[in-house]
């Protein structure tokens, strides 16, 4: 029996790993869950988890859920705020904590939960391309393990299972394209939000989208695979798979290639960061080449999504720059899941403000230092999107 507790229970991995969960009742238990404000759901999963704590971002909705909740024979302790999170993340005897939080805010809930011991599944992905420097030490410091929860990372981690160390010489990522990737290049600059919510092959939360749109994704996963795995850039690529059945591949030192295959389902990465090193037998659909029928790749195109691009130079450039991209990217995204800019505004808002940051501590940052460069980033977008009134 394994002991979980997940930030953003009530998302799009927070709800499939509670799928799990009810699915395989003898191999796992909940301990606790948070979410940020969709009371209704998460009261609904107190029922049927009963959690021993539960967090709240919005404090204002405290007594919407103590009164959902107040015919139970049980009260788990309640938390709200950054500080709640902080509080579940690292609560009790849970044994791995899901990161299904998004953005940056899951930071410190990660490094709080590390800390006190635990395994991380990650999902959230931001937080390792923001937070690298400072999280990978403190993984070592406390022994844990950091489990990749996001489709491609499992794929590449599951391949790399009897790869003696050193193996590895390049990581191939697969991508979608995203919900652009048949509309010409011209047509992009008048696609509206609702449009770019449309993905031909996943159905997840509205950032990562909206990421997947921009292959802003895409980028951010290079930066993930290069924290995870360890390889230099110049040996992640990137390859546009439409049909997303071959979820990555890695190419190891003999030329060899191994991949992992799979229908687009993120059950089975996440079940996979849960069980590791274990398989758990399941009745989900086996995947059927014949049916899956063609597999093919072309080529990402950097003019259409200069977006990739920018986050290898940032990755490359290192330090607290990764944060700034990460962080300038979320308030671009927003910005545009508001209305308030363009589609194309997303990639140029992030390269003026990574050209305009300058670090200090370009190798080792600090927490502060990452905290600091997340700030700027995110204000600076702000700014820029006013000043330069491109707000419609
Ligand atoms: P989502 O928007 O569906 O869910 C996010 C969850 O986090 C919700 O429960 C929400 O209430 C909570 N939350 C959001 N911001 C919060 C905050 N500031 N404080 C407290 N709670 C907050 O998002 P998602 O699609 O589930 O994505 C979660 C993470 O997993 C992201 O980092 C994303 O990049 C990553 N990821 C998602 C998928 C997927 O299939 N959805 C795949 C790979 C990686
Ligand atoms: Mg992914």
């Amino acid at each position: 029996m394994k002991r979980i507790t997940i930030l953003g229970s009530t998302g799009s991995i927070g709800t499939q790993t509670l799928d799990i969960v009810s699915q395989y009742p003898e191999q796992f238990q909940i301990v606790g869950l948070s979410c940020g404000s969709n009371v209704e759901l998460l009261a609904k999963q107190i029922r049927e988890f009963r959690p021993q704590i539960v967090a709240l971002k919005q404090e204002e909705q405290l007594t919407a859920l103590t009164e959902a909740i107040s015919d139970l024979d049980y009260t788990p302790i309640l938390v709200t705020g950054a500080q709640g999170l902080i509080e579940v993340a690292r609560y009790g005897d849970a044994q791995t904590v899901v990161t299904g939080i998004v953005g940056c805010a899951g930071l410190l809930p990660t490094i709080a939960a590390i800390e006190a011991g635990k395994d991380i599944a990650l999902a959230n992905k931001e937080t390792l391309i923001a937070g690298g420097p400072v999280v990978l030490p403190l993984v070592k410091k406390y022994g844990v393990n950091l489990l990749p929860a996001d489709s491609e990372h499992s794929a590449i981690f599951q391949c790399l299972q009897g790869v003696p160390p050193g193996g590895l010489r390049r990581i191939i990522l697969t991508a979608s394209g995203g919900a652009f990737r048949d509309l010409p290049v011209e047509k992009l600059s008048l696609v509206t939000v609702s449009d770019a919510l449309k993905h031909p092959n996943w159905s997840m939360g509205r950032k990562i989208t909206i990421d997947s749109a921009t292959l802003m994704n895409k980028g951010l996963e290079v930066i993930e695979a290069h924290y995870l795995f360890g390889l230099d850039y110049p040996h992640i690529d990137i390859v546009i798979h439409p049909q997303s059945i071959i979820h990555s591949l890695i190419e190891v030192q003999d030329t060899s290639v191994l991949a992992q295959l799979g229908w687009p389902d993120m059950r089975l990465p996440l079940l996979y960061a849960l069980s590791w090193p274990a398989r758990i037998q399941t009745d989900w659909p086996t995947l059927d080449l014949v049916k899956a029928g063609n597999l093919t790749f072309r080529e990402p195109d950097h003019q259409k999504y200069p977006c990739m691009q920018l986050a290898y130079a940032a990755g490359k450039a290192g330090g607290a720059m990764p944060a700034v991209l990460n962080a300038a990217n979320e308030q671009a995204v927003a910005l545009f899941l508001e209305e308030k800019i363009s589609f194309l505004d997303i990639p140029r808002l992030i390269e003026d403000c990574c050209a305009h940051f300058t670090s200090q501590n370009t190798t080792s940052p600090s927490l502060e230092d990452i905290l600091a460069a997340d700030q700027y980033a995110r204000r600076e977008v702000l700014t820029k999107s006013l000043k330069s009134k491109i707000w419609v």
